[in-house]
């Protein structure tokens, strides 16, 4: 299968310098045919050591969320835009975004979904960036037309350390998910 070929290429990588520091690479998961792809920035500790995605506390969140929309994980493609967790949770440098994104750019004409929903500003803007959308001020709970439907909402995490998020959170997660 096409993707099994690429989480090969991936397992392999060595683009960027984070897989020296990187105990496992996450690859994307869920439903080949998902209507909806997720995109997050990076796998967190607990996804790094385990090698898949949002199992800490970031995905604790995200199902609280998905079961207020109705809707469950498995129903989706999830996937990051840098494969390798990034030290000490540090924003992803430009050239290990160009590095890395080749992979997620296969996994979208692969799995081509209907809808991109970007978690968080780095998934965003790329998404963004790539489908040549000028990211607005205000863009989270915001749909956006074009080549693909794109519905940034905020990453799971900003609920951990800004409680007040909770119902705009809900809300969106709602709306367009
Ligand atoms: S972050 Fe991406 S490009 Fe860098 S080593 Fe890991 S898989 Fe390769």
């Amino acid at each position: 299968m096409k993707i099994d070929s690429l989480n090969e290429e991936i397992r392999k990588c060595k683009n960027c310098e984070l897989w020296k520091t990187a105990l496992h690479k996450v690859f994307g998961e869920g439903d080949l045919n998902a209507r909806v792809m997720i995109v997050v920035q990076a796998p967190g500790k607990i996804e790094n050591e385990e090698g898949k995605m949002f199992l800490g506390p970031s995905g604790k969140v995200l199902d609280e969320l998905f079961e207020k929309a109705g809707v469950r994980r498995e129903q989706f493609y999830m996937t990051n835009l840098i494969k390798c967790m990034l030290p000490k949770y540090r924003k992803p440098k430009k050239k290990e975004i160009e590095a890395c994104s080749k992979f997620l750019d296969r996994e979208i004409e692969i799995i081509n979904p209907e809808i991109i929903v970007p978690l968080g500003y780095y998934a965003t803007k790329y998404i963004m960036d790539k489908y040549g959308i000028k990211l607005p001020e205000e863009f989270y709970g915001k749909l956006f037309l074009g080549e693909k439907k794109i519905y940034p909402v905020h990453h799971p995490a900003s609920l951990l350390y800004h409680e007040e998020l909770r119902e705009k959170m809900i809300l969106e997660y709602k709306n367009g998910i």
